[in-house]
């Protein structure tokens, strides 16, 4: 019935079976270079890479948690500031607000589309207060305008983490070109995704892009001269070379994720389960599929028997973790929040996945979900 004998939640090995000798050529160029951290070819991912986003800089790095990192010492954050942000993301977001010594200040999320409340945002600004992280998560971006005119009222800096939504755009503008800096990651899971680990930052300001460059090369203002606080950041162009390759797949393989969704849609509606909320004038990118039921455990269960990888995007909220629970209010601070985490289950999607494969998962998923119960 199932020609792979499993769906595995994602699939880099055949990703890269379909682009291999064009990734392995660019791979095999750059040891032979000689030149293997910066020059041309992390400079030419660079303008590649902002040419996608539609802004004028990018400024590559060595993973998605050092973009964030990155941009909050670009932008001066440190000890006594505070920095707005969602519990309901990897943890990742907050570590970096944490790495510079600022407080995360965490507010919740739409229950629908499981992104940042703007409503939420007034409230929790001060006068301390530097910048507000939205995260556009699982490959929907946030919902930026209102964001963005808090932000300009306040004073305060936007970051977007795009790390999840690489192509992903709101009312036609792509992620991470709406705030003060935009951080990707391209773990090599993400749409987006590098041969180990990588990520960048992007920004329209020529000054943030100076700093940022500062910032990822141990605060260098000319060789050993080291004007400002920085660290080792940079991306290992082996890393850009792969990124370069699989940049020309992203639009088509986005289109494929976004077709596997529509038929999701078809297959799994009129169940029990909550399938995913596109919001008009989004273009989502589904880096994961997320569905929610009432009895998540069992459906991962009963899917896992049948060969279906699945995964929980996340199953314990960042609030609610050890070294991040002083800075929220405890369990129940944060209802939609924690409501998702218990009720949320990610199923395959990826371009490579095949007709028979989704009906094969969708098929699954129904023989489990008969109407037992409705969502609260
Ligand atoms: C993947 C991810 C990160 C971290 O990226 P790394 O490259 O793994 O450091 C940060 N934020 C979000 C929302 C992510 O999904």
């Amino acid at each position: 019935m199932n020609p792979t004998g499993t769906v595995p939640l994602v699939d880099l090995a055949e990703q890269h079976s379909r682009i291999a000798r064009e990734v392995e050529e660019s791979v095999l160029e750059v040891l032979r270079s000689g030149r293997y951290t910066g020059g041309p070819v992390v400079e030419q991912f660079e303008q590649e890479f902002a040419a996608y986003c539609g802004t004028a800089h990018t400024v590559s790095v060595n993973s998605g948690t050092a973009a964030l990192h990155a941009a909050l010492l670009a932008l001066d954050i440190g000890a006594g500031d505070e920095v707005i942000t969602v519990s309901n993301t990897f943890v990742a977001t907050v570590e970096a607000i944490v790495a510079v010594g600022a407080r995360p200040v965490f507010v919740d999320v739409y229950a629908d589309d499981h992104t940042m409340e703007p409503g939420l945002l007034e409230p929790a600004i001060t006068p301390r207060t530097k910048a507000i992280i939205p995260v556009h998560l699982y490959g929907q971006m946030t919902d930026m305008d209102p964001i963005l005119d808090i932000a300009r009222r306040h004073g305060v800096a936007v970051i977007e983490d795009a790390s999840q939504a690489q192509g992903a755009a709101y009312n036609g503008h792509r992620a991470g070109s709406m705030g003060d800096i935009g951080c990707f990651s391209f773990y090599p899971s993400k749409n987006l995704g590098s041969a180990g680990e990588a990520g960048a930052c992007v920004t329209s300001s020529g000054s943030l892009a100076v700093e940022l460059r500062r910032v990822r090369d141990h605060g260098q203002t000319e060789r050993y001269h080291h004007g400002t606080f920085g660290l080792n950041f940079r991306l290992p162009a082996i890393q850009a070379a792969v990124l370069s390759v699989k940049l020309r797949y992203l639009e088509e393989w986005n289109d494929l994720r976004r077709a596997h969704a529509a038929t999701y849609q078809t297959l799994l509606s009129g169940s029990d389960l909550i399938l995913p909320l596109e919001r008009s004038g989004n273009r989502h990118v589904y880096y994961v599929y997320v569905i929610r039921s009432v009895d998540r455990d069992e459906l991962a269960t009963h899917l896992s028997d049948h060969g279906v990888g699945t995964g929980i995007h996340y199953p314990i909220p960042v609030h609610l973790q050890p070294p991040y629970e002083m800075y929220g209010q405890g369990p129940g601070s944060l209802p939609h929040t924690e409501e998702l985490a218990a009720s949320i289950l990610s199923l395959p999607i990826y371009p490579e996945m095949t007709e028979r494969q989704l009906e094969y998962v969708a098929g699954a998923v129904r023989a489990f979900a008969a109407p037992v119960a409705t969502m609260p």
